[in-house]
């Protein structure tokens, strides 16, 4: 038969209400001997073997149920058991008590006189059989009869658990139990190392309780199924008694600080952190009975602190979840599993649920799913607080790209206004260039004409003084002649008199004009006061001085003024000095020599040109 058949005939076995003898069984067939068995309770504990053997039949009560278990009441129970060999081999049976918590089990009538003393109250090597579990060995031979005793005493559950098996499915079974419990601290330890490297890697708190919660629950576990007792302090008895609800508080303490990291609780609302704190506080309160307090107070209220924090971790959980807290989904599924594990374990300890093989591992089932669960629950969270980094990374590049567009777009105005400043500076630099040259050629139009007269356009006396002194200072220097001459017009006064002063003016721009065009582009010719003028020749002897003032002379007592249809004869008085220069500074006196032969021309008659040497020679 299939293991999980004959699991699933343990599980739906019916109720059996009569207590005969129980037939040992054969093959690999496992009998619950709970129907079998007749107890007789003992409140005061004080009874011994004589007088219990000594009760009569009817002090003895059938139990109606699979498994004699009676919950927390603390009294003493004495168990009754028929058992017979209805085979011809004698296989050799064994009675497990798969509960390792009981504190005192003895049985009677196993092997002779000889009293089996155990319990987890008891050292360890008191056992006949050295296992976890309480253990008794049965063996009948073919057709034999035996009655047993067994007496229950316990602070905790008192829940026997017992099972009747051959020895060879005992070992067949143990094998596979082992392998089972391996597996499951395995597991266990796998994931407390797994979030302590996580923890040591990301430094993140939630990890440091989640490998504390594992391996507080991983040592609960370890007391529970009596292997604490076995390998760990199989003679500290006293603190065995007190770690069982220690170990529970102590998990449930790391439970809640795990809780309340990983909802983020100090994030939320106030009442959840007055749930949580109160829990914490009931969690050491808790632990402060066990190590010091009465037992069962302690032990009931592990089971209460376990199932009060799993359904406020539950609650809260699921309230986290409606505020928008994602990744409480599976935090809800996994507390939701230890509820129920826990619940079934702690009512198969009262008795409440009848006991079977899932029952009693409820606990450990649902721990395992659960861990995982929050296991999976830790590592999405790894990937959301991921994503959320991705998600501010992202956020933070297009931040930067942004600025970066905005930095270029700052750069190409800041170019485009320098670029326009300058354009503008080198139109305004243009503009004032232009205006500059302006004023320049303004101010050479007006030094020019500050060198002019300005009615005849000739060069004025001012010019006429020094350019005469450059051209002395030449002359001197190269030793060439240089000729003055002095031009007077005869009696203009009349002129103006007669026609009018614009008709004089007339004819003093007609007698400039005409001199001018006589004279060479080297020589300069000057208006040296009303109708006075002055022509300055360059290399020009007494000679050639004479020659040409004769011209000039001649030149505009031939051609007359022409103003308003009216001939106006005009005639011209010279007074010449030429020679070369010995003095640099000689002008103005040269001027006064020509003005002296001027004199000589007036008084000589007019219209005539006379030379200064001439007069001194003639004077001579
Ligand atoms: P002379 O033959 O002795 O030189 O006789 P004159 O009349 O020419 O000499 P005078 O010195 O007596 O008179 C000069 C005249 O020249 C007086 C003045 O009316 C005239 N005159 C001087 N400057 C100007 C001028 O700019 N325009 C006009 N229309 N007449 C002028
Ligand atoms: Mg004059
Ligand atoms: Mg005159």
């Amino acid at each position: 038969m299939p293991a999980f058949l004959r699991l699933l005939i343990l599980l739906l076995l019916p109720t059996l209400t009569w207590a005969q003898s129980l037939p040992l069984p054969s093959g690999q067939t496992q009998v619950l001997p709970g129907p079998y068995m007749e107890v007789w309770e003992d409140p005061s504990g004080q009874a011994e073997f004589s007088e219990v053997r000594a009760l009569p039949d009817s002090a003895w009560q059938a139990i109606n149920r699979r498994d004699a278990s009676f919950g927390y009441g603390g009294s003493t129970y004495w168990l009754r058991l028929d058992v017979h060999n209805p085979h011809h081999r004698a296989p050799g049976w064994m009675l497990v008590i798969g509960n390792p918590l009981l504190d005192q089990l003895d049985a009677y009538g196993l092997d002779g006189t000889r009293v089996y003393r155990a319990g987890d109250q008891r050292p360890f090597n008191w056992r006949w059989i050295e296992h976890r579990q309480l253990v008794l060995p049965l063996n009948l031979e073919a057709g034999e009869q035996l009655r047993i005793w067994l007496r229950m005493q316990t602070a905790g559950s008192a829940n026997l658990s017992a099972t009747v098996m051959t020895h060879d499915t005992f070992d067949h079974e143990e094998q596979r139990s082992l392998l089972l419990q391996g597996l499951f601290f395995g597991a266990l330890i796998a994931m407390l190392i797994y979030n302590l490297s996580i923890y040591c890697i990301t430094r993140d708190r939630n990890y440091l309780w989640y490998s504390l919660f594992v391996a507080s629950f991983t040592l609960y576990q370890f007391i529970q199924l009596g292997f604490a007792l076995q390998w760990l302090w199989p003679n500290a008895l006293t603190w065995h008694q007190m770690s069982f609800p220690f170990s529970s508080a102590l998990a449930t303490l790391f439970g809640i600080h795990f809780t309340y990291g990983v909802l983020e609780l100090d994030k939320a609302a106030s009442p959840y952190r007055w749930v949580a704190r109160v829990l914490q506080g009931c969690s050491w309160l808790v632990m402060g009975m066990a190590l010091i307090g009465p037992y069962t107070p302690a032990l009931i209220g592990s089971f209460v602190l376990v199932i009060a924090c799993a359904v406020a971790a539950f609650v809260i959980t699921l309230l986290r979840w409606r505020d928008g807290y994602a990744a409480a989904r599976l935090f809800a599924l996994g507390w939701f599993v230890l509820i129920t594990a826990s619940l079934a374990s702690i009512l198969t300890g009262t008795g409440l649920l009848p006991y079977s093989l899932l029952s009693l591992h409820a606990q450990q089932v649902g721990g395992l799913i659960e861990m995982t669960v929050f296991s999976i629950a830790l590592a999405a969270r790894i990937r959301h607080a991921q994503e959320a980094e991705h998600q501010a990374q992202a956020k933070l590049i297009e931040q930067e790209r942004r600025l970066r567009n905005e930095q270029a777009k700052h750069l190409q105005l800041q170019t485009q206004i320098s670029e326009s400043l300058e354009q503008r500076v080198q139109e305004r630099t243009a503009t004032l260039q232009d205006t500059l040259q302006q004023l320049s050629n303004a101010n050479l139009r007006l030094a020019e004409l500050n060198r002019r007269d300005g009615l005849t356009g000739l060069f004025n006396r001012q010019t006429l003084s020094e350019e005469l002194a450059r051209a002395c200072a030449r002359g001197e220097r190269s030793r060439q002649p240089l000729a003055i001459l002095m031009m007077d017009l005869d009696h203009f006064k009349q002129v103006n008199d007669r026609y009018g002063h614009l008709a004089g003016d007339a004819c003093l721009r007609h007698a400039a004009q005409r001199i001018q065009q006589r004279l060479r582009s080297s020589d300069l010719l000057a208006r040296f006061g009303g109708e006075e003028f002055v022509a300055l020749l360059d290399s020009t002897d007494l000679t050639g001085a004479l020659d040409l003032a004769e011209q000039l002379r001649e030149d505009l007592s031939r051609n007359p003024c022409h103003y308003q249809q009216q001939s106006i004869a005009l005639s011209l008085s010279i007074g010449l000095h030429a020679g070369v220069p010995h003095d640099p500074g000689c002008g103005e006196h040269w001027l006064e020599l020509a003005d002296r032969a001027l004199y000589r021309a007036k008084a000589g008659g007019r219209n005539q040109v006379v030379s200064y040497e001439a007069n001194a020679l003639d004077g001579a």
